[in-house]
């Protein structure tokens, strides 16, 4: 590119670089306040929880990228009078505002991974919380662990029982009015296909064909409902094992020299919790069959 166009590109880009950098700040900020005004206009405050759990973390997100690329593009327009001095100074510059956008953008991940939740949860307890108004404009009162048996069902007890839902039950004492909410519990539990209830727990996992190197092996998942104890099993695919020369394999052209003075050999596994486990062979091919046979789970130091 001779210099004159080389001006008249930079020109021209710096332009669109100005309006670029405009619309995605403008997004930025617009995705707040949508989101803003979205959280506002829920008028339910289970409703307001719901919304907040699922879908903030993800609108800030989204506006912080949009804010990153427009600190890329707005970057992109300075230093004009260096760039047009070598096209060079193009690429250079390029270079060192997507390292600072990058920069911003995981600084603002980290901080959204770790120190939003905190704070949204926070938010969360609040609306969880605020007493309930019930329809006849009465305050309703939340009821306790124990008081709150009364209004629940058999399999509402049993998801409680296990963790997988908690259920919050307010009551408006005057009239007696009843609100039941449902809410998600510390673990993780499927859905019982059979009651419908959320009490279906992981009995057994049980490999009716390990994995090799060659082919995917087999693992059945055994599942029992604790409240109407139908059973639920499914079968799912391990994956091949990766052998790389890395891992467990002794290199090819690896020869001992004088083997037959060799008296042991011995293998150390260092699995990735740290621990490690050493085995002794008498010879390379005993050693090498054992790494082709060994899985950590199995090892006798976990035994
Ligand atoms: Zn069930």
């Amino acid at each position: 590119m001779d210099n004159e166009s080389y001006r008249v590109f930079i020109e021209n880009l710096t332009g669109i670089l100005y309006v670029l950098a405009g619309i995605f700040l403008i997004l930025s900020l617009v995705i707040r306040i949508v989101n803003f005004i979205k959280v506002s206009s829920i008028k339910d405050y289970k409703g307001k929880y719901d919304y907040l759990r699922t879908r903030e973390n993800k609108m800030v997100w989204y506006s912080l990228l949009s804010f990153s690329i427009a600190v890329f593009l707005i970057l992109n327009t300075f230093e004009k009078e260096t760039i047009l001095i070598s096209q060079w100074w193009f690429i250079i510059r390029m270079f060192i505002t997507a390292c600072i956008s990058t920069l911003i953008g995981y600084v603002g991940y980290l901080i959204l991974k770790f120190y939003n939740p905190g704070k949204i949860q926070k938010k969360l307890d609040k609306w969880r919380y605020m007493p309930r108004i019930s329809s006849t404009g009465n305050e309703m009162k939340l009821l306790t662990e124990e008081e709150e048996d009364v209004y629940l069902d058999e399999g509402m007890q049993a998801e409680e029982n296990i963790f997988s839902v908690d259920y919050d039950v307010w009551v408006d004492e005057i009239t007696k009015e009843i609100k039941i909410e449902k809410y998600a519990g510390y673990l993780e539990v499927l859905k019982c296909g059979t009651c419908t209830f959320q009490t279906l727990k992981l009995r057994e996992e049980e490999i009716i064909k390990p994995a090799s190197e060659t082919e995917d092996g087999e693992l059945l998942k055994h599942y029992e409902c604790t409240y109407c104890s139908s059973k639920r099993t499914t079968k799912h695919k391990i994956g091949k094992l990766l052998k790389t020369e890395k891992d467990f394999k002794l290199p090819q052209d690896y020869v001992l020299k004088g083997e037959r003075k060799v008296k042991s050999i011995m293998i150390e596994i260092i699995s990735n919790k740290g621990e490690r486990s050493e085995f002794y062979f008498q010879s390379k091919e005993d050693a090498a069959s054992f790494l082709t046979e060994f899985e950590y789970d199995k090892s006798p130091a976990e035994v």
